[in-house]
């Protein structure tokens, strides 16, 4: 690429075919370089983060430090807390056991692909197999593609460690699940997963072989379609014809059909839009389907340098010195010392109150950026979490006057919320509270974000966390606050924060 690009020929316009698959070549090597070294960063956040919490027991009510970083580095990189394990993971492997694979990643000679898959087939081998299966892989990789490496480097695998890839076999089985997942097309998938080889093979030959029947006897449906329709009325327990039957149950004893089930997909049909839900931005986003689409996206993460983004990529419409008209505070209420919110609450009912959470999330962002711009390295996440706290201190006043109106005390008596606060507090986040996290509120749990007493049970003080986070906030390096009903931030053990705001409507 850099010949090319010195040659004075900056444009692809300019470029031979042949040269311009050198540029796709060598971009794809820098690409590999790159992601080396994004790995190797998080292999070094996670050798520091491990590194003393090995000695005693472990506490299952709190996350352990690896999955604490595999959070952190699912909420920095805007990842799902599964693809941040299997990063954390691979940081591992290819900076330790599988070095030289890492090596001829960084070098650009195999893409990220090919390092997984030397990272599957050696995954729980012995130690001296593993290495051997490793040299094989690097000796051709570069010249195969990721199905002919997989291909040669199992065999080499079954060959040195059969007892190794039986076990593996035998640990993935215990895993076994029926999953169900919504597509882009508006259908859900329905699977069986990890079921043992023999088993999924004879289901899948006897569907094929009864849906053969079923073509033969004039069936006009594509095969494809015989088959899908045929293992759903299956599934659905209805009654098939005797010769359909007999094929099905030929070789196996039959076991019991799965009752019908109902289809529980996470957030289809919800109605979250509450008129009292506050819109932050002009920003509106389709949930298709519900349950697989990152509706999280509400968060703002506190970006150590860069501008104030959503997280799914997306600009959302206030940022830092923007005065965006869709939802800009007034005029002043940022500068102002005392808090910009109280006073425009009290005038009316939501409008205001959307105004005002856009305002209180720009103030409280551009406050902790301060801080940040100030404090030594070292200090950051103690400085970001004082702050915090001391944001959350400042607003105790306004909070207890906005919750309790004409009330007595605030709050409800008592440690469990009421329905009506249930489902308030659920419409306001349709998902748990992490910034990446998707799990359905109606799942979570509710949360007291101060812990019930001193914290309160209120609006203000609950919000709905899956069970992961809910581990996650346990630990101590780890701080979440709600400043105002429905807003919180994240401080993460390193002091980066993310603020999440109430879901837009
Ligand atoms: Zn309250
Ligand atoms: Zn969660």
């Amino acid at each position: 690429m850099a010949i090319c690009l010195s040659g004075g020929k900056n444009r692809l316009d300019d470029l031979t075919d042949d040269e311009l698959l050198q540029v796709a070549a060598a971009a794809r090597r820098q690409t590999s370089w790159a992601q080396a070294r994004e790995l190797a960063a998080i292999a070094e956040l996670t050798r520091r983060h491990t590194a003393d919490e090995d000695a005693g027991d472990p506490d299952y009510r709190i996350l352990s430090a690896r999955e604490s970083v595999t959070e952190e580095v699912a909420a920095a990189l805007t990842v799902t807390s599964n693809t941040a394990a299997t990063l954390v993971h691979l940081a591992e492997q290819l900076t330790g056991p599988l070095a030289e694979t890492g090596d001829a990643l960084g070098a650009g000679q195999l893409d990220m692909a090919k390092a997984r898959v030397i990272c599957d087939v050696t995954d729980r081998l012995p130690e001296e197999a593993a290495g051997r299966v490793q040299r094989a892989a690097l000796e051709k990789a570069s010249g195969q593609t990721t199905g002919q490496l997989r291909r040669r480097i199992r065999r080499i695998a079954q060959r040195l460690a059969p007892e190794a890839i039986e076990e593996r076999k035998r640990e993935a089985t215990r895993l076994r699940r029926l999953e169900v997942w919504d597509t882009s097309s508006g259908t859900t998938d329905l699977a069986l997963c990890d079921l043992a080889t023999e088993d999924a093979h004879a289901i899948y030959n006897k569907i094929t072989a009864a849906a053969h029947g079923i073509k033969t006897d004039g069936d006009t449906r594509p095969l494809n379609a015989i088959r899908a329709d045929l293992a759903a009325q299956l599934l659905h327990g209805v009654e098939l014809p005797d010769a359909i039957r007999t094929v099905l149950t030929q070789t196996r004893d039959d076991t019991d059909p799965a009752p019908p089930e109902e289809d529980e997909s996470p957030a289809i049909g919800r109605d979250c839009a509450s008129p009292s839900l506050p819109v932050l931005h002009g920003h509106t986003e389709a949930v298709p389907g519900g349950g697989s689409v990152p509706s999280s996206a509400v968060a703002v993460p506190g970006q150590r340098s860069g501008n104030v983004r959503g997280l799914d990529g997306e600009a959302v419409t206030y940022r830092n010195g923007d005065p965006s008209p869709a939802c800009s505070p007034q005029p002043g209420s940022g500068t102002d010392a005392g808090p910009p919110f109280p006073g425009t609450r009290t005038e009316s009912g939501g409008t205001s109150d959307d105004l005002g959470i856009a305002a209180l999330t720009d103030e409280v962002d551009r406050r902790l950026r301060h801080v940040h711009a100030r404090v030594q390295p070292c200090e950051l996440p103690h400085a970001i979490r004082q702050a915090v706290q001391r944001i959350h201190g400042q607003f105790s006043d306004a909070r207890d006057a906005a919750c309790r109106g004409g009330d007595e005390v605030h709050g409800r008596p008592g440690y469990r919320p009421s329905a009506a606060m249930r489902r308030e507090v659920e419409a306001r986040h349709q998902t748990c509270v992490f910034p990446t996290c998707n799990q359905p509120s109606h799942r979570c749990d509710l949360d007291h974000t101060v812990p019930w007493r001193p914290g309160i049970t209120c609006r203000c003080n609950l919000a709905p966390l899956c069970r992961r986070h809910h581990r996650l906030k346990q630990r101590t390096d780890w701080r979440l606050f709600q400043i105002w009903a429905g807003l919180l931030i994240w401080v993460t053990p390193s002091g980066a924060w993310y603020i999440v705001h109430p879901d837009r409507q």
